[in-house]
C-alpha cells in the first residue's frame, strides 16, 4: 500500500464528464489498496473568468477580496469531485485548503505556506477516506482566505505530499509530461523520462507553466517524489528527480530544454550619468513599489560620460514601472530619456550539461542570426542562456533552436 497525492489540473476537471473520469482513475488506485490525497484545480477558464468579473465591478481590487473570489472555483471542483466518488461507492471527503490546515503568511495573490497540520487528513485517510483538496488556496493567521499564485495548485500537491510524507506526488495535466520544450509550440518538442530538480526549476522560473516554480522548490528541498502525468491516457510520465540520482552512466544532454514567455516588458533609460549609485537611484524606487525585476543590462561608457540602462519587468507591472521612472527617477537623475517595448520575448536554454561545455552562447547566437532574428538582450548563469528578442519572432526562435541542439523527436540523442 502506498500514498498518493494526485493532483488534477484544469483541463482535467473541465467538465462533468472529466470529473467523473477523474473519479474512475482515483477509484482504481483505492481498489488497489493505496490511500490518495486529490487536489484540484478549478475547472479550465474559470479562474480567468472570476477575474474579469473582479475587473468589470473595480478596476483595482484589493488582494484580499480577490483571494476571496479566486479560491471559490477550486472549492466547486472539489466538492463535485467528492460527489462523483461518491456515486462509485467510493469514501471521499472535500475540503478548503483552510479546513485541511494550510497556514500561509498573509500576502494575498501570492502567498507562501508557512505549516500544514495534518493530523485530520491523516485521520480521514486511516478511516478509509479519499481526501479531495481545493488546491491553491490557504488561510493566514488572521483566518483570511490566501492564494498561492497562477498555478499553484502543484504547489498546493507538493506541499501536502512533502508533509504526509507521501511516496509519490503526481501531477495529472493536459500533456503526458515535461518535454523538451511546450510541446503546443514545437511538434517535434520530445518527452523526457526525467528531469533534474535544478533544471525543472530554471525551466519553470524562466516560463515553462507545466509546473510552478514553488511548487518544484517544496519537491526539491523536502525530496518528494514528483512525476508529471497524463490525466487522459496511461503512461509513465516524467519524473523530477535529485541530479544525484541521473544514472552515471547516462550521457548527459548539452541542452535539456527550452523555456520561453512574453510576460515581460522592457524598459531603458537613455543617457543616465555613469556615476557611482545610478543603478540604485534608478531601481530603489520601483524596488519599493514591490515591482520584480529580471534581466539588466548597463553599456560601458567612456568614464565620465553617459550610458544606457535597460531593464524588464513583468508585462503586469509594466506602466506602473514606467511611471516611477518618469515621475520619480528622471527628475532625481536630473535628466534621462525613457523608452519602452512590451512587445519582447525571453527564450532560454536550459541543461545542467551546458556546466562543462563551452560554445553554447556562440551557437545559440549563430543560429538565431541564421534566421534573422535580432538579440536584444543577454543573460546567462551556470546552466541556462536567456536571450529577448522581438515577441513576434519567439516560435522561430524555439523551434529554430530545438533542431540546432538536437532536441527534436527525430534526432537520436539519449535522454
Ligand atoms: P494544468 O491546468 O493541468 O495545471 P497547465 O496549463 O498549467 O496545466 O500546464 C500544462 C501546459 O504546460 C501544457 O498544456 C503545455 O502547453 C505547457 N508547457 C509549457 N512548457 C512545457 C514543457 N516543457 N513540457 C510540457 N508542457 C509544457
Ligand atoms: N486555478 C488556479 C489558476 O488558474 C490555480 C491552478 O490551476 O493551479 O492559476
Ligand atoms: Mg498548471
Amino acid at each position: 500500500m502506498a500514498l498518493y497525492v494526485q493532483k488534477f489540473g484544469g483541463t482535467s476537471v473541465g467538465s462533468v464528464e472529466r470529473i467523473k473520469a477523474v473519479a474512475d482513475k482515483v477509484k482504481r488506485f483505492r481498489d488497489e489498496g493505496h490511500q490518495v490525497v486529490v487536489v484540484v484545480s478549478a475547472m479550465s477558464g474559470e479562474t480567468n473568468r472570476l477575474i474579469d468579473l473582479a475587473s468589470q465591478i473595480n478596476d483595482e481590487p484589493t488582494p484580499r477580496e480577490m483571494d476571496m473570489l479566486v479560491s471559490t472555483g477550486e472549492q466547486v471542483t472539489s466538492s463535485l469531485l467528492a460527489l462523483a466518488l461518491h456515486k462509485l461507492g467510493v469514501a471521499a471527503t472535500s475540503y478548503t485548503g483552510g479546513q485541511v490546515g494550510i497556514q500561509t503568511d498573509s500576502a494575498h495573490t501570492k502567498a507562501r505556506i508557512q505549516r500544514i497540520e495534518t493530523d485530520d487528513i491523516q485521520a480521514d485517510l486511516d478511516d478509509g477516506q479519499v481526501v479531495v483538496v481545493a488546491g491553491f488556496q490557504g488561510v493566514d493567521d488572521e483566518g483570511n482566505i490566501t492564494t498561492l499564485g497562477r498555478g499553484g495548485s502543484d504547489t498546493t500537491g507538493v506541499a501536502l505530499a512533502a508533509a504526509l510524507k507521501a511516496d509519490e506526488c503526481q501531477i495529472y495535466t493536459d500533456v503526458d509530461g515535461v518535454y523538451t520544450t511546450d510541446p503546443r509550440v514545437c511538434s517535434k518538442a520530445r518527452r523526457l523520462s526525467g528531469i533534474t530538480v535544478e533544471e525543472m526549476l530554471e525551466l519553470a522560473s524562466l516560463g515553462s507553466k507545466v509546473l510552478q516554480i514553488r511548487a518544484v522548490e517544496f519537491a526539491g528541498k523536502y525530496n518528494v517524489p514528483l512525476r508529471v502525468l497524463s490525466s487522459f491516457e496511461d503512461g509513465p510520465g516524467t519524473l523530477i528527480v535529485a541530479e544525484e540520482e541521473e544514472e552515471a552512466s547516462m550521457e548527459e544532454p548539452l541542452i535539456s530544454g527550452i523555456a520561453f514567455t512574453s510576460s515581460e516588458a522592457k524598459l531603458t533609460l537613455l543617457n543616465t550619468p555613469d556615476v557611482p549609485g545610478v543603478a540604485s537611484k534608478i531601481l530603489g524606487p520601483i524596488a519599493d513599489a514591490n515591482i520584480e525585476i529580471d534581466m539588466i543590462v548597463q553599456n560601458v561608457a567612456p568614464a565620465g560620460d553617459y550610458t544606457d540602462f535597460t531593464f524588464t519587468v513583468a508585462k503586469n507591472d509594466f506602466k506602473q514601472t514606467r511611471s516611477i521612472l518618469q515621475d520619480q527617477v528622471i527628475p532625481a537623475l536630473g535628466g534621462g530619456e525613457l523608452r519602452g517595448d512590451e512587445n519582447i520575448a525571453k527564450v532560454s536554454l536550459v541543461g545542467v550539461g551546458m556546466r562543462s561545455h563551452a560554445g553554447v552562447a556562440s551557437k545559440m547566437f549563430r543560429v538565431l542570426a541564421d534566421e534573422n532574428i535580432n538579440i536584444r538582450m543577454v543573460s546567462t548563469s551556470e546552466i541556462k542562456i536567456s536571450v529577448v528578442i522581438d515577441e513576434k519572432q519567439m516560435e522561430l526562435a524555439v523551434r529554430a533552436l530545438h533542431t540546432a541542439f538536437g532536441l527534436d523527436k527525430d534526432s537520436i540523442q539519449s535522454e
